[in-house]
């Protein structure tokens, strides 16, 4: 891995073999998104990057199979949970302010899951609430073991994302069953509060909440941290260094939503849904790709050709593989 960010040069590179992505996306509509970690872009230089160093209190790093990622904005952390190549590479960001702790997305494996919730309790103070960004299912399946561990903690997400999980969670677990055993969850964990759009502040901590409809999913949370110049992009923003998933036919209106993030002024550090904070650069790149990606699916008649073609055109991103299952599913829905 070409990284200057040695403190992730541990991670493990095995990426999901071909087969076993596909076999994953063969019973799963939208189930997952998964990033290997790129080289990502250093964040600004107010970003503390370590692992299990003195002063993070993560006296659990000793055979932790995620890693983490601690982020020092003052008197607030941002405390990046990192799955291994078989959860996707997803993220749950924990944010610890001056008396609790917020965190956002629970992991797709109960073991990852698990592991974050014994890195939160050794940060000491209660988790206040749990927030969900989206309902793709490497998001929401550990919210099982979140919310056995933090019982006192309420899940928010958008409306509609908890009728998206009632509608379709418990078929998207089935369809992970054959593949990860007992750990994925046995039940769906709905979200029981609606979370506000706009300016909220929570543990004396500011955020602006943001809903965006089509654009990777149908439904995605943003959050922005005003104070501390962070966007919480989620699947909105891709590593410059990975294919996109391009799942559904929302190219047009994701460009708009990546073009509403540009405007935004001073949010120099992004995180991201699957991989280590990227600069704002990465709104660009994205953009780049979900416009070519557009132009290709409206040249390519069937699947196979708009992933040849795809791949093609950015031959230098990693996880081609990926392409072969966003065409799929993209050719599998009406067009
Ligand atoms: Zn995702």
């Amino acid at each position: 891995m070409p990284s200057s960010n040695s403190g992730f040069q541990h991670l493990s590179q095995a990426a999901l073999s071909r087969s076993r992505f596909l076999r994953l996306a063969a019973g799963a509509l939208l189930p997952f998104i998964g990033l290997r970690m790129s080289a990502a872009v250093p964040p600004n230089p107010d970003l503390v990057q370590n692992i299990g160093a003195p002063g993070t209190k993560d006296t659990a790093a000793q055979g932790r199979m995620g890693a983490i990622l601690v982020s020092q904005f003052g008197p607030v952390k941002i405390h990046s949970y990192l799955s291994p190549a078989d959860g996707f590479h997803v993220n749950t960001q924990m944010i610890e302010g001056p008396t609790a702790v917020v965190i956002f997305d629970g992991q797709l494996l109960l073991p990852y899951a698990g592991e974050v919730a014994s890195y939160v309790q050794t940060l000491g103070k209660p988790v206040d609430r749990i927030i969900l960004s989206h309902a793709h299912t490497d998001h929401w399946s550990g919210l099982q073991v979140l919310t056995e561990r933090f019982p006192d903690a309420r899940v928010f997400a958008l409306d509609g994302v908890a009728n998206q999980l009632r509608a379709r969670g418990s078929a998207r677990l089935d369809s992970f069953r054959p593949i990860y055993g007992d750990r994925i969850a046995t039940k769906v964990t709905i979200p029981t509060e609606t979370i506000t759009e706009g300016l909220q502040r929570i543990d004396g901590i500011t955020y602006d909440f943001k809903r965006f409809d089509d654009a990777e999913s149908d439904l995605q949370l943003a959050a922005l941290l005003p104070e501390q110049k962070v966007l919480m992009a989620f699947d909105l923003v891709f590593s410059p260094n990975e294919h996109a998933f391009t799942l559904v036919d929302h190219f047009d209106h994701w460009v708009i939503i990546l073009e509403s993030l540009k405007a935004l002024q001073g949010y120099d550090t992004i995180t991201i849904g699957h991989d280590t904070p990227v600069h704002r650069s990465a709104i660009d790149s994205t953009m780049t790709y979900v416009k070519r990606a557009k132009a290709i699916h409206a040249a390519s008649a069937d699947a196979k050709t708009y992933s040849e073609s795809l791949k093609a055109a950015f031959p230098d991103l990693q996880h081609a593989e990926w392409v072969d299952l966003s065409a799929k599913l993209l050719y599998a829905a009406p067009r």
